[in-house]
């Protein structure tokens, strides 16, 4: 979400004229799209922050920016701290950096991080690929899990009308994108706050309506969606990613914890009983689907059992990646302010515990790559061997192999391969191109 965010940004400053600087400590404006959802993401940008402001005492025309959720947080206490700032906007803002950069041009120091209904795009995003690009559906979330800080910065729900997210997919087919990643915090909830009812009284417009609306754009040759989120993954949703082609079968659905206990006071709203359910119920359809998840541990109050259902899940699924997260305290989330935090060792301890169990079951269920042929859709160069493209297998295995194909043929970013896999690792594989 923030990478999205930073592209759209990175498109306004061109369109306004900017050019990528060759060093951070060389540009003319730097602006610094923040992220907390944890401390330690928090914490960066304050050390980043404390070499700019320096060089700005020398040179006041340098322009100084703090975006996104860091910005939104901790607004006017951010210019308190570091006087040097010129412009703090939070993520709702991403779309009027033109309009706040004119306001600092006047002479202004602005601070703006009031609620917004986000603009539609008018500017194109500056996009990191020219393979595979993200589109935003829904901004926000409404949810109230007790740990998280996202929607106190992110805001209310507000989604895009699927003719405008249809209008951005065909322009990004025009363009050459091969392949679209659909984002929401929660993206079943995609639709919610927009009208309409079908004529069995079913809710018009949820995720599952947008994906057969937009499936045929012609050139896409597929599509994701993430953050799936339990409670309200439908039956109906499953059955379109079987039946639609371009839908690829990897699924990205965090659990957070292996306890029904620990899911109630994260105010998670499913049981670890109906997340198996769905997960049993997608392998049905796509036996061959991957499945990824977010994980925290160490949350306010876990005992070691219950950290050991977490890691019994994790071994019952067989996941084919984890992002795992220490638990940490929030500000305005409610389990800050629970007395029963445990220690930052033991959160530690558990985070390792649980890192070698992740990297040895994703081994585990990647060795079903060895010797199989997997088509990959090339995104570009391996940054460390230049002969090699890096693509992803539609399951989102990251796969290096030859740009040098059979008769002497050279694939380039962009191009379908199939490629037989030989190396397989935890987290990569390699192959041979084959056609
Ligand atoms: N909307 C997504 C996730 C958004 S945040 C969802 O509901 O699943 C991404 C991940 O960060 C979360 O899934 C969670 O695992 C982790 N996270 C969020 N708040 C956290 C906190 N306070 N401490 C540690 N990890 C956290
Ligand atoms: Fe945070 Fe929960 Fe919303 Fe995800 S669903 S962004 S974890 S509040």
């Amino acid at each position: 979400m923030n990478k999205a965010d930073s592209e759209r940004m990175a498109g306004i400053l061109e369109v306004m004229g900017y050019k990528k600087a060759t060093a951070e400590l060389e540009a003319d404006l730097v602006l610094y799209n923040t992220c907390t959802i944890r401390d330690n993401a928090e914490q960066k940008v304050y050390s980043y922050l404390g070499k700019q402001a320096q060089r700005k005492r020398k040179n006041p025309h340098l322009k100084l920016v703090i975006a996104g959720c860091v910005a939104q947080q901790e607004g006017e206490t951010l210019l308190r701290r570091v006087p040097e700032i010129d412009l703090v906007m939070g993520p709702q803002h991403a779309n009027r950096l033109q309009i706040l950069l004119q306001q600092v041009e006047n002479g202004q120091q602005v601070v703006a991080t009031n609620e917004q209904h986000i603009l539609e795009d008018i500017t194109t995003a500056r996009r990191d690929s020219n393979v595979c690009a993200w589109v935003n559906i829904i901004y926000g979330c409404n949810e109230r899990c007790t740990y998280c800080v996202v929607p106190s910065v992110r805001g209310k729900e507000q989604s895009r009308s699927p003719i405008i997210i249809r209008q951005e997919i065909e322009t990004l087919a025009k363009l050459g994108y091969k392949e679209i990643t659909l984002l929401g915090q929660n993206i079943d909830a995609y639709g919610r706050d927009l009208p309409g009812i079908t004529a069995e009284g079913r809710r018009e417009n949820t995720l599952t309506d947008l994906l057969y609306f937009i499936h045929d754009v012609e050139g896409i040759e597929r599509i994701r969606f993430a953050t799936s989120h339990p409670r309200y993954f439908t039956e109906r949703l499953i059955d379109a990613c079987a039946e639609l082609p371009k839908l690829c079968e990897h699924f990205h659905i965090p659990f957070q914890s292996g306890s029904n206990q620990i899911l109630k006071e994260m105010a998670r709203g499913y049981s670890i009983e109906r997340y198996q359910k769905i997960i049993y119920n997608i392998r049905e359809r796509m036996p061959d689907a991957a499945i990824s998840s977010d994980v925290i541990v160490g949350f306010p109050g876990e005992t070691d059992n219950q950290f050991k259902e977490t890691l019994s899940i994790v071994k019952d699924i067989g996941f084919d990646q984890i992002n795992t997260a220490a638990y940490s305290p929030r500000p305005n989330t409610p389990s800050a302010t629970w007395t029963n935090q445990l220690p930052e060792e033991l959160k530690v301890e558990r985070l390792k515990e649980i890192n070698s169990l992740v990297e040895e079951i994703a081994l585990k269920k990647n060795s079903r790559y060895s010797n199989r042929k997997e088509e990959i859709l090339a995104e570009g160069h391996n940054s460390k061997d230049p002969n090699q493209l890096m693509g992803r297998t539609r399951t989102n295995r990251i796969t290096f192999f030859n740009s040098k194909g059979p008769d002497e043929r050279i694939y380039k970013p962009g191009d379908l391969v199939t490629v037989l896999i030989n190396t397989v690792r935890s987290f990569s594989l390699s192959g041979t191109p084959i056609s």
